[in-house]
């Protein structure tokens, strides 16, 4: 049988993997531990047979949404946890060592830079580099660089690295390539298709898309072989060397760090998951839609979106995305007008924290996400004071475009 489409998996991964009476949903199992029956099953399944044991290390709900994400991503398997920030520091606090170098785009969530902090506090070397030109990643190189770090798309500033040339250059360096996925989602690029080693989904974003549960996905795409990849530990040096990376980051990310996404919050995502084609393609007709109408307007001094033209990586944007080009865009607005009586202005658009949601949601970014980091770090990462962060819902365009209109009149 051909390979269904993106939709058609997703809808029907559940019952294709045979729900216990024919339930079209994965149950929530509430379960925090599960017993057996068989003493030598037990300590099987402890030794890495597949099967559950505790439901800080998964559950057959978190199993059923990881299924999807994989199928998503084109992957060879998929780990899930409480929310995108737990996912990413799982893969890097798993990964990496005090000593080992990595090199970050520049171009990324203020959250992410926070906890790439962190690690360079303990030890992990750290060059942050513009990664839209290949050349500033490859000349970030040392014989300690393990592993590369981008947005694919990245939030705020809807910067492209230039994956598919990172990708390449990351394979002939074995350096693992990670990819932050959340606002291009696997529908309009799987990270495989660049090379990633692995991908990173934030699934409180677009592929939940609902704003009504937190969870993180890292998916292995199977690129990367870790046989010589020096941080894995022994007992995870079994079976196929290409997923011994995610195996590491299951067990111990789970184990040491703890940041389980719950049962409830999984089949929440699951179900929301199930429309991300129909959502993100009316997010980025309206985006794009309301960037084209108000790039003319004379109150907008600058958006950033990777539909228009004068994006700095619309070419890339297009080859990459097929056609779409994400629901995120920042707006700057003339010296003029004070951002924040414009932003009180608004009574479409929520004035909250957030993307990827079914509701229009706007944020400033220098006084919040990026506030704590200071004015150097905001400048070193392309923030200006009257950046906004825009992401796109599934409203009724006239009414997006009819509230911009009324806040800047
Ligand atoms: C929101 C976001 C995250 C973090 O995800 P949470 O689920 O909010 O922890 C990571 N990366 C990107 C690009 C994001 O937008």
């Amino acid at each position: 049988m051909a390979k269904n489409g993106f939709t058609t998996t997703i809808v029907h991964s559940d019952r294709r993997a045979s729900v216990e009476h024919g339930a079209i949903h994965k149950p929530m199992h509430p379960s925090s531990e599960y017993a057996f029956a068989d003493a030598r099953e037990l300590a099987a399944v402890f030794q890495g047979k597949a099967g559950f044991t505790y439901a800080r290390q998964g559950t057959p709900t978190t199993t059923a949404l990881e299924s999807k994400i994989t199928q998503m991503e084109d992957g060879a398997g998929t780990v899930s946890f409480a929310t995108g920030m737990a996912a990413l520091a799982a893969t890097f606090f798993t990964l990496l060592k005090a000593g080992d170098h990595l090199i970050s785009s520049k171009h990324i969530f203020g959250n992410t830079n926070s906890l790439l902090g962190t690690l360079a506090g303990l030890g992990v070397e750290l060059t942050l580099v513009d990664a839209t030109d290949v050349r500033n990643v490859e000349q970030a190189w040392r014989p300690e660089t393990r592993m590369v770090f981008v947005e694919a798309l990245a939030n705020p500033g809807t910067q492209i690295p230039d994956l598919a040339a990172i990708g390449e250059w990351c394979k002939s360096k074995g350096v693992v390539y990670v990819v932050d996925n959340t606002l291009v989602t696997p529908l309009l690029c799987q990270g495989k298709a660049v090379g990633a080693s692995l991908v990173v989904n934030s699934l409180s974003k677009h592929i939940g898309g609902h704003g009504n549960a937190l969870g993180g996905a890292v998916t292995d795409t199977g690129l990367y072989d870790w046989s010589d990849y020096p941080n894995i530990a022994e007992p995870y040096r079994t079976a196929k060397s290409t997923s011994w990376g995610l195996t590491q980051i299951k067990k111990k990310g789970l184990r040491d760090m703890g940041g389980t996404l719950a049962s409830e919050a999984a089949h929440r995502l699951a179900v929301g998951a199930e429309t991300l084609s129909l959502r993100m393609n009316k997010i980025c007709a309206n985006a794009l839609a309301l960037a084209q109408a108000l790039s003319q307007h004379p109150r907008v001094a600058k958006i950033h979106y990777p539909g228009l033209p004068d994006h700095p990586q619309h070419q890339r944007a297009t080859q990459l995305f097929g056609g779409l080009y994400g629901g995120l865009m920042g707006i700057e607005l003339v010296d003029d007008v004070d951002l924040f009586d414009f932003l009180n202005r608004l009574k479409v658009l929520a004035l909250a924290t957030h993307l990827g949601d079914n509701r229009s949601l706007v944020l400033p970014m220098a006084h919040t996400i990026y506030y704590e980091m200071g004015p150097e770090t905001r400048a070193l990462m392309g923030i200006s004071d009257n950046f906004l962060r825009v992401s796109i819902g599934i409203e009724d365009i006239q009414d997006l475009l009819g509230d911009f209109q009324q806040a800047l009149a």
